[in-house]
């Protein structure tokens, strides 16, 4: 097989893409140029226009295409309850389980120090500048229940309370290790009924 300058090109970009080794990267670039023109230009404008339309929420840090995104402009939501995730997958999954009626606040991460992931990495100033100048009763801290999410859910709750809002943890059920984003309806809904005062 000769050198292919725009093939090693495509499989080195497929190679950066998470869970992609050098074999399903290889594979996927032979796919692609195995698709009619038109095919593979609407994979590459996807890319592209997703890239250039979505943005985060002011507010909550959620993936949006409009700002405020959609949940934080709802006026049918409840502005006084808070539920504090650590990625935007894990609003997806919340939102499927259409229990929750409350707004979102999207970390960004979890305390982590071996990996160099402190509190300033996370959006939690701006959390915390929430509880100012709204009329929040609750935080449910629904970070992952393994060793990252549980710190980052104790830190942040040490950070709230002084400011008089209630906070609370969603109940274990959860798969301890696991990701929220991968729970189904019916297990996170549960830990969210049963979630306890922090
Ligand atoms: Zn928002």
């Amino acid at each position: 097989m000769p050198h292919i300058a725009p093939l090693a090109r495509l499989v080195e970009q497929f190679r950066r893409l998470p869970g992609i080794g050098p074999k399903s990267a290889t594979r996927l670039a032979y796919h692609v140029l195995a698709m009619d023109r038109e095919q593979s230009r609407d994979l590459a404008e996807a890319i592209i226009e997703a890239k250039e339309k979505i943005g985060y929420c002011s507010i909550c840090f959620n993936l949006t295409d409009c700002d405020p995104c959609q949940i934080c402009r709802s006026d049918t939501r409840d502005s006084g309850l808070i539920c504090v995730v650590e990625e935007p997958q894990d609003v997806a999954a919340m939102e499927r389980t259409r229990e929750f009626r409350g707004l979102y606040h999207v970390l960004h991460g979890s305390l982590s120090p071996l990996d160099g992931v402190g509190p300033d990495e996370l959006r939690l100033k701006e959390l915390l500048a929430r509880m100012n100048d709204s009329q929040v009763r609750e935080v449910i801290m629904a970070t992952n229940p393994d060793v990252e999410g549980e710190a980052t859910a104790m830190y942040t709750a040490r950070l709230l309370k002084p400011l008089g809002v209630k906070v609370t943890r969603i109940a274990h059920g959860l798969p301890v290790g696991g990701d929220l984003e991968y729970a189904d309806e019916v297990t996170l809904s549960k830990a969210l009924e049963n979630r306890r005062e922090m």
